[in-house]
C-alpha cells in the first residue's frame, strides 16, 4: 500500500465558500454559519484511492487576504495542488482569480519545476443571481492555465468530491 501526502491550498477573496467547501468536503456538513478558525489552519482527509493507494489530502485554507499577504510562504511551501474558488454572483471575486493564479505561479512551484496544478472553481451554482457566465469562465480557465473548471455548489453538494478528484488525479500524473 502506498500512501501519498498531498498539500493542498484552497484560495480566493472571502466569502466564496471557502472554509465551507472544506467543511463539507471533510465532515460531510453544510452550516449556513459556520466560519473556520483565523489564520493559517489545515484539515485533513484521508481517501482510499485505489486497491494500491491512499491519499492523505491536507488542505490549507486561508481566512482573509490581510493575513495572507505575511502567511505567504509557510503558505504555499511543499504545496502540490491548489483550489482556486469565486463565487458566481461576485464579478469581483472572479477578476481576482487572475491575481491568486498569478501570485501562485510567482511564489510556488513543484519540485520538478512545473506550475503548481490548479482548478478553478465557480462556487455558489445554486443561486439564482448568478452573473458570471460559463463562456468567461471557460475563456478565462483555458488563458490562465487552469488543469479545468467545474461549478460547485457547496450548499446543495455539487462537485465537491467530483473537483477533489479531478485534481488529486492530476497531481498523481505529474508526481
Ligand atoms: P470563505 O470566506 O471563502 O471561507 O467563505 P465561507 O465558507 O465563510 O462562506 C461564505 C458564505 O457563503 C457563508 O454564508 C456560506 O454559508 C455561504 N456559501 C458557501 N458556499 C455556498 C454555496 O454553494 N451556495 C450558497 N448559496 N451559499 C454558500
Amino acid at each position: 500500500m502506498t500512501e501519498h501526502l498531498m498539500k493542498i491550498l484552497i484560495v480566493g477573496d472571502g466569502n466564496v465558500g471557502k472554509s465551507s467547501f472544506v467543511h463539507r468536503y471533510v465532515d460531510g456538513q453544510f452550516n449556513k454559519t459556520y466560519k473556520m478558525t483565523v489564520g493559517v489552519d489545515f484539515s485533513v482527509k484521508l481517501l482510499h484511492w485505489s486497491d494500491k493507494e491512499k491519499v492523505r489530502l491536507q488542505l490549507w485554507d486561508i481566512a482573509g487576504q490581510e493575513r495572507f499577504i505575511s502567511m505567504t510562504r509557510v503558505y504555499y511551501k511543499g504545496a502540490l495542488g491548489c483550489v482556486i474558488m469565486f463565487d458566481v454572483t461576485s464579478p469581483s471575486s472572479f477578476r481576482s482569480c487572475r491575481h491568486w493564479k498569478q501570485d501562485l505561479d510567482n511564489k510556488a512551484m513543484l519540485p520538478n519545476g512545473q506550475s503548481i496544478p490548479c482548478i478553478l472553481l465557480a462556487n455558489k451554482c445554486d443561486l439564482a443571481q448568478r452573473v458570471v457566465s460559463a463562456d468567461s469562465i471557460d475563456r478565462f480557465s483555458k488563458v490562465n492555465g487552469f488543469i479545468t473548471w467545474m461549478e460547485t455548489s457547496v450548499k446543495e453538494n455539487k462537485n465537491i468530491g467530483e473537483a477533489m478528484r479531478r485534481l488529486v488525479q492530476e497531481i498523481l500524473s505529474v508526481e
